[in-house]
């Protein structure tokens, strides 16, 4: 699914996102930038050593911000890990957290002047974000910054399942509407 606002392509896909080409990717990162499983695993393991060299340089992250490494072998050119929170209920911030997590994620691509940026859905995995509530947050945040700032020319959300595309769908033409 895609759709133009501005000069961006929004687009949804399924697929793995450690072989999306593209200026950026967007890792599911924890505070510590420790490294775990899920698409953090796949990141590290496929873009090799020098990732997370680099994010032990930098230390650590706190929730809702994102940081900037190069990609490695990856056939990204940079790697934005993006600090989404845990889902404790809903009631601790964890929107505005999410919201904050996509918005520094794209702010940081812009200062790296990426045109292109893949995200996964951040917090919907081990951190157990509800996945409809997530979708609705990730494609308004980005919508709205598309909308502001007319910088990107792609911004693809790859998800890992067809059923998480399928929300991501649902969502995406519920906010159209
Ligand atoms: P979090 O800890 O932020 O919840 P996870 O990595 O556990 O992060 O999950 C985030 C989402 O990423 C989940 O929907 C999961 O299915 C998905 N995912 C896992 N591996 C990949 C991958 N290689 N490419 C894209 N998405 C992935």
């Amino acid at each position: 699914m895609e759709m133009k606002i501005g000069k961006t392509t929004l687009s949804l896909t399924r697929g793995d996102i450690t072989e999306e080409s593209v200026d950026a990717i967007v890792n599911a990162a924890n505070s510590r930038l420790a490294g775990g499983g899920g698409v953090d695993g796949a990141i590290h393991r496929r873009g090799g050593p020098s990732i997370m060299e680099e994010c032990r340089k930098i230390g650590g992250c706190p929730t809702g911000n994102a940081v900037a490494t190069g990609g490695g072998r990856l056939g990204a050119k940079h790697v934005i890990h993006a600090v989404g929170p845990v889902y404790r209920g809903g009631n601790s911030g964890e929107p505005e957290l999410l919201r904050s997590a996509y918005r520094r994620s794209l702010e940081v691509a812009k200062e790296k002047e990426c045109k292109s940026i893949a995200f996964p859905s951040l917090s919907t995995g081990a951190y157990g974000y509800p996945i409809e509530e997530a979708s609705r947050i990730a494609l308004e945040t980005v919508m709205d910054f598309i909308k502001e700032e007319d910088w990107f020319e792609l911004v693809r959300f790859v998800l890992f399942t067809d059923k998480d595309l399928d929300v991501y769908r649902k969502t995406l033409e519920d906010l159209g509407d």
